[in-house]
């Protein structure tokens, strides 16, 4: 019976704007969208029968609620697969923090069912069945630096971000993403970020260009709601930053470094002062 492992990255957006609220409901959105080098590791084996999951992680469902489950039962269903699989997660990525952690490890099932069955499925074909389990899982599949329209489905990709250091960081405190676009006030929205804009400097190779386009309209919503997050942002522009950012829907903050060093030092200092629980020093990949 065959095994393989896969490695499922972690996204922060660049910047994100909510164009308006649908009548379902969903918002329409307009993000930049970037892979970095913060991932759980995926491992599959083939079984007979069923679907079993297991994780190192003491804060997830094994069952049907784990997005992993509901990627692999869609593939079985679909494909009208024989056998079964065993699934292990080693959880890395935090938690409810604007990271996309769960939609990652969907699209990183879909991937490995595509693998562990030899189904032949395009990216394409991964992307469309990504996108029943939800809106962040079709760029998932994809990764690298997109821009992401629609509900987040719609993707267009673009030129890897220029190179930098970032500091991610996942203060202790849960945000739920439902709760963020519930208060936020679409059609009041004062300030739109400027993602054509960093689209553009994104195609130019600008990192300047870049930062000085980063902006996240759900920081209106998280940051009152969480002013920690205003702290760790204003502790890493203190410490050297050249721009810090919320992802998502947070509560997790990126800072962007032109150095390595620099990047490490912030994270000794943020580690030390207990602003973050979780800390990662990493790069765009
Ligand atoms: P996004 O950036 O897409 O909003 P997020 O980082 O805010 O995602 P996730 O980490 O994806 O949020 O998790 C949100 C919820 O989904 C959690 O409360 C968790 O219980 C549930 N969940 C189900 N499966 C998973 C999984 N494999 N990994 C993480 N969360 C999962």
């Amino acid at each position: 019976m065959g095994k393989l492992e896969i490695k499922a990255y972690a996204k922060i957006n660049l910047g994100l704007d909510v164009v308006r609220r649908l009548e379902n409901g969903y918002h329409e959105v307009k993000m930049v969208m970037q892979t970095v080098g913060i991932y759980d590791v995926l491992t599959f084996e083939q079984t007979s029968g069923g679907i079993v999951i297991s994780t190192d992680s003491g804060e997830l469902p094994t069952d049907e609620n784990n997005l992993i489950y509901k990627a692999a039962r869609l593939m079985i269903e679909r494909y009208n697969i024989g056998g079964g699989v065993r699934i292990h997660l080693e959880k890395h990525i935090p938690i409810a923090a604007g990271m996309a952690g769960g939609s990652t490890d969907a699209a990183a099932t879909l991937k490995g069912m595509n693998e562990l069955y030899q189904l032949g499925c395009t990216q394409q074909e991964l992307m469309e069945i990504g996108v029943t389990i939800g809106a962040d899982v079709p760029y998932c599949v994809m990764g690298g630096t997109a821009l992401a329209e629609g509900i987040g489905e719609k993707l267009t990709a673009l030129a890897p971000a220029p190179d930098c250091y970032l500091l991610v960081a996942k203060p202790d405190i849960n945000v739920s993403t439902k709760y963020v676009y519930e208060h936020l006030d679409a059609e009041g929205v004062k300030h739109h970020p400027d993602i054509d804009g960093m689209v553009a400097a994104i195609e130019a190779g600008s990192l300047h260009g870049v930062l000085e386009r980063m902006e996240n309209v759900l920081e209106t919503v998280t940051i009152p709601a969480h002013p920690i997050i205003e702290q760790i942002k204003h502790r890493m522009e203190e410490l050297g930053a050249l721009n810090s950012l919320m992802s998502g829907s947070g509560p997790t903050v990126f800072g962007v470094f032109d150095e390595r060093e620099k990047a490490q030092e912030a994270y000794e200092v943020i580690g030390k002062e207990r602003l973050a629980k979780q800390l990662f020093v990493t790069q765009f990949c």
